[in-house]
């Protein structure tokens, strides 16, 4: 497989499990989970998803639960923050645009984040675009229908943007370097770029996320920007939780190239993390199925939840998942209730732990119900 951002042929996968692989909407795909550390550029990729337009167009329905619907991507001073509040915040706090710029949300979905800038910059002129007719009900009540925009960019639109955002859009894509070309077209001549994409150092889980095809590095990203002939202002991996936020111009010149140097030592980082989570994956298969026969629960009914579920072998030994989020208790993942961690039975004997390991074991300590001094829990990372 051919290297996303420098076209160098990857043949040997750093990490590999078995399928299903499992996508963040939880539906399992009936392939392998391969991923690709590129030794010449230090991008870390997977393999391409099978029918990937039709899977965006119908099959992926990010946040579409309800208009207020909103992922929750950390706590701050004890209060919760979502995800579009923060987006927002990183656009403002990165990017000045000029009064009554020409803005565009690209891969937009229902535009949560757009809406929440123009409440701050009114004089600001939105628009939408994005690969499915699922968002227009939440685009029309705010929106002109001019400024939206599916499936193929209007031409009027070129060189008509001061500033465009992608929020995690370039990780879905299978050529991203082709789309940041296509959106340099639409940008005017001081126009800027500002996108994020998911850290797979802050979190490694990103690594297992099958529609995520690439995993970028700092290398990488800054590859990709030179690449569409774009200079880089600025790349933070600070702004977003468990994120780099990167912000490019059409104008300006870019920092001085990649050193060789930079780009071994985030390949040898890329090869040791996916060497650990493939180890990580088959302890933990091996654990589960040892311990068949035991009351079992799983703590965490995120996507670490899901993918322990599908990792298990055998899923009636676990008899259910606890989790803090209040919104999951009475849900189920995978025909698994999800219950409040008060309600862990007595006689459950093994927890595993389905978290972000960089995040778990404080997670663990900071539940009562799981301080039980006969409970075994199982990390994902020893
Ligand atoms: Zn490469």
């Amino acid at each position: 497989m051919r290297c996303r951002i420098c076209g160098t042929a990857n043949d040997r996968p750093a990490l590999d499990l078995a399928a299903p692989a499992l996508a963040s909407t939880y539906e399992q795909i009936a392939v392998p989970t391969r991923v690709y550390v590129c030794a010449s550029c230090g991008h870390i990729q997977s393999s391409d998803l099978p029918d990937i337009a039709e899977f965006y167009d119908t099959r992926y329905k990010c946040s579409m639960a309800s208009e207020e619907f909103d992922q929750l991507c950390g706590m701050r001073d004890g209060r919760p923050i979502f995800r579009t509040d923060a987006q927002a915040a990183a656009v403002l706090g990165k990017v000045f645009p000029r009064l009554g710029a020409q803005v565009l949300d690209y891969g937009a979905g229902k535009a949560a984040t757009l809406r929440k800038i123009t409440a701050q910059r009114p004089d600001l002129v939105p628009h939408v675009f994005d690969v499915s007719d699922d968002y227009h009900a939440s685009w029309r009540g705010w929106l002109p229908e001019d400024a939206m925009a599916t499936y193929t960019v209007p031409e009027g639109w070129n060189g008509r943007f001061d500033l465009i955002t992608a929020h995690y859009v370039f990780e879905h894509v299978q050529a991203p370097a082709d789309i940041i070309r296509g959106l340099a077209t639409l940008l005017a001549p001081r126009g800027q770029l500002f996108f994020s994409v998911p850290d797979c150092a802050a979190n490694v889980g990103d690594l297992l996320v099958a529609e995520h095809v690439s995993h970028f590095t700092e290398v990488s990203l800054r590859r990709l920007v030179d690449d569409a002939g774009l200079a880089l202002v600025d790349i933070d991996a600070g702004a977003l939780p468990g994120a780099f936020t990167v912000v490019c111009s059409v104008s300006g010149k870019s920092e001085s190239p990649v050193g060789h140097a930079q780009i071994e030592a985030a390949v040898e980082d890329a090869r040791a993390r996916c060497a650990r989570l493939n180890k990580a994956c088959r302890r933990l298969e091996q654990k589960m199925a040892a311990n068949a026969a035991r009351r079992s629960a799983i703590f965490g009914a995120g996507f670490y939840g899901a993918f322990l579920l599908t990792r298990a072998a055998a899923k009636p030994q676990i008899e259910l998942c606890i989790d803090n989020n209040h919104h999951l208790w009475g849900t189920t993942l995978f025909d698994v209730p999800v219950r409040s961690p008060a309600d862990l039975p007595m006689g459950t004997e093994i927890v595993y732990v389905g978290l972000n390991p960089g995040v778990a074991r404080a997670a663990a300590a900071s539940v009562p119900a799981l301080q039980r001094p006969s409970l075994d829990l199982v990390f994902l990372e020893e």
